[in-house]
């Protein structure tokens, strides 16, 4: 079977107030960081018995910071220490200032062999990026999109919905731009205030509000049913695709299948085995520099862990697959889970088709709660 490699690029020119996510701003170590990422996949790869691949994600942090060198040497060390099936899914995630101005990035992109563009759009509306500190604005937004459908058939917006003070009408705006844009991948995530962030901080400080829980979930479901009604499945919590534009490499997460994560802070899942890199770029470098493995932590999970891992992937896309369950788990998941199914699929929560038990939207709504009937 083929692993997914996720690709963390740790540079952002500046943080946004609301992101916790591993990065620096110091853009002059992208250079070590390229050289060391060749090394891990040397290391890695030695270590793998099976290296084949047919998916990839370039993440970050701001992965359309490298530059053409920079990216070439990527791609031909991946195909140099990896097999990379030539059906794969080569994702890539974009700034809309990178991509908004003109579509040489883009084309060296699609020279590489990347095939899908992740925008990192968030809005198309300017008060609601000013609020998010992003550098962009609506027009960026647009040509970003513009640009990046004229050359790729594959692409993907992410959006921010429950911003304070955002109205239903100015949510309807956005996906009203998505529609118009034509845009066949949708990740549409509710505003987080992660604790350490600038924007947890301001909010502890009564500096700004949160919506209610009742606010986020009419704004949750206007999300879904309007997308729904414009043909986009929803295929995931937060994600929405139109008929086979689902992300094959974020699935992989989804369907607990192997991964394989590189760069600083980057996460990994293979062989029953999941582990992490270190949290840094320099210590992530002087690692590799002497040929050792940057991971931090590392461990085999348990039955009971791995059982709880599965559920906490799966529960949020498409189910509980019952014949991968019992071949994972040895047991029968309709017999073993006979009283939760019972109640969530009466509850209208969940579902049984095709094999598979898995939410209904009203349930992806509760799906933490849901997976509290599962896991141990
Ligand atoms: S651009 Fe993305 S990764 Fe960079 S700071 Fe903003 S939210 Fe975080």
């Amino acid at each position: 079977m083929s692993s997914g490699i996720y690709i963390h690029v740790p540079f952002c020119h500046r943080r946004c107030t609301y992101c916790d996510f591993y990065l620096t701003t110091n853009t002059k170590l992208t250079d070590i960081f390229i050289k060391s990422l060749v090394k891990e996949f040397e290391l890695v790869s030695k270590s793998l018995e099976n290296k084949d691949i047919d998916s990839v994600f370039l993440g970050g942090g701001t992965p359309s910071i490298l530059n053409k060198q920079q990216l070439s040497a990527v791609f031909s060390a991946l195909k140099n220490y990896f097999n990379l099936s030539g059906e794969s899914e080569i994702t890539i995630e974009c700034n809309p200032e990178d991509i908004s101005k003109d579509t040489e990035k883009l084309e060296y992109f699609r020279n590489c062999g990347i095939n899908r563009i992740s925008i990192g759009t968030q809005s198309f509306i300017n008060n609601e990026l000013y609020f998010l500190t992003r550098e962009h604005t609506e027009e960026d937004s647009v040509k970003a999109v513009r640009n990046a459908k004229n050359i790729f058939d594959n692409v993907s917006v992410d959006l921010i919905y429950s911003i304070p003070a955002q109205t239903e009408k100015s949510l309807m705006y956005n996906l009203d731009k998505i529609i118009e844009l034509d845009i066949p991948h949708v990740s549409a995530y509710t505003l987080i205030f992660e604790e350490g962030t600038l924007l947890h901080k301001a909010y502890s400080k009564k500096k700004i509000n949160k919506n209610t829980d009742a606010k986020e979930s009419e704004l949750y479901f206007l999300v879904n049913n309007y997308l729904a009604s414009k043909g986009y499945m929803h295929y995931e919590v937060s994600n929405y695709a139109k008929p086979g534009f689902e992300s094959k490499h974020n699935l992989k997460y989804w369907e607990f299948k192997d991964y394989i994560g590189f760069g600083p802070s980057a996460h990994s899942f293979c062989n029953k085995k999941r582990w992490n890199n270190v949290k840094s770029v320099t210590k992530y470098s002087e690692m590799l520099e002497k040929n050792l493995l940057p991971v931090e932590f590392s461990e085999i999970p348990d039955a009971v862990k791995m059982e709880n891992d599965y559920f906490i992937s799966v529960m949020r896309s498409k189910g509980v697959c019952f014949e991968d369950y019992s071949r994972l788990f040895g047991k029968n998941f309709e017999e073993v889970f006979e009283n939760a199914v019972a109640a969530n699929i009466k509850n209208g929560y969940a579902k049984i088709e095709n094999g598979r038990f898995g939410l209904t939207d009203k349930g992806f709504a509760l799906a933490d709660t849901i997976l509290l009937d599962f896991v141990n």
